[in-house]
C-alpha cells in the first residue's frame, strides 16, 4: 500500500466516518506536502490556512488537511476560517499554495448544502404547521396566509430577506432562497416570532 494510501486510510479512522470531504483535505493536504517539498509536519515549517466554511463538509475537509499535514490546532500551525468554500492556503519556506476544489467537487458541495437546507426547512416548516411547495430548487414556497406581504416586510426590518409571491400569483406565500445553515436557522427563528 503506498504512504498516501495509509495516510488516507489513517485519516477517514481520525476523522470517525468516510466521506468526500474528509477526502479531499487529505489529498489537498498531501498534495501541498509535495509541492512545497516538506515533510507532514511535527514541527511549525509548514503553517495552513483552511476556509471550511460552517457546514458538515468544510469541516470534515479541515479534519482531512490537518491529519494529512500534521498542521493541528493544537500546535498552532493552522488557522480555520469559517467562511468561504472549503480551500486551504499553505506556506512553507516562504512559499504559498492555494488548493480549491474542482468545479464539480464544488457543484456537488453547493448541492448538499441545497439538499440539508431543503430538509431543515421542511422539518420546520411541519413542525410550525405550515404548508409548503415542494421542489427541487434553492428555495422554498411557503403559504403563510393572508399576511404575506406584512410578513415579507417585518422580516425585512430584522434584516431576513425573503420574497413576498404576490406578483408570481401567489399572495398567500413568501420565497425563502436557501443560505448558510445559520442564516437558514435565523430565518426560521425569526419567522416563528411572526407567525
Ligand atoms: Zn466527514
Amino acid at each position: 500500500m503506498s504512504d498516501d494510501r495509509q495516510v488516507l486510510l489513517d485519516a477517514l479512522k481520525f476523522h470517525g466516518h468516510r466521506c468526500w470531504a474528509s477526502v479531499a483535505g487529505v489529498r489537498a493536504g498531501l498534495a501541498a506536502l509535495r509541492d512545497l517539498g516538506v515533510q507532514r509536519s511535527g514541527g511549525r515549517q509548514l503553517h495552513a490556512f483552511v476556509e471550511i466554511g460552517e457546514d458538515h463538509g468544510g469541516i470534515c475537509f479541515g479534519d482531512g488537511v490537518q491529519y494529512a499535514t500534521g498542521c493541528t490546532l493544537g500546535k498552532g500551525n493552522i488557522e480555520v476560517l469559517d467562511e468561504g468554500l472549503a480551500q486551504a492556503t499553505f506556506s512553507a519556506g516562504g512559499r504559498v499554495l492555494t488548493i480549491s476544489l474542482k468545479d464539480e467537487v464544488r457543484l456537488k458541495k453547493v448541492l448538499d448544502n441545497s439538499a440539508r437546507a431543503r430538509s431543515f426547512y421542511y422539518d420546520a416548516l411541519k413542525g410550525m404547521d405550515l404548508e409548503y411547495i415542494p421542489s427541487e430548487a434553492n428555495f422554498v414556497l411557503i403559504r403563510v396566509g393572508n399576511k404575506a406581504e406584512e410578513i415579507t416586510r417585518k422580516l425585512f426590518d430584522r434584516k431576513v430577506l425573503v420574497r413576498f409571491m404576490g406578483s408570481y400569483g401567489f399572495p398567500d406565500c413568501i420565497r425563502i432562497s436557501f443560505g448558510t445553515p445559520a442564516e437558514n436557522r435565523r430565518c426560521i427563528e425569526e419567522l416563528k416570532k411572526l407567525i
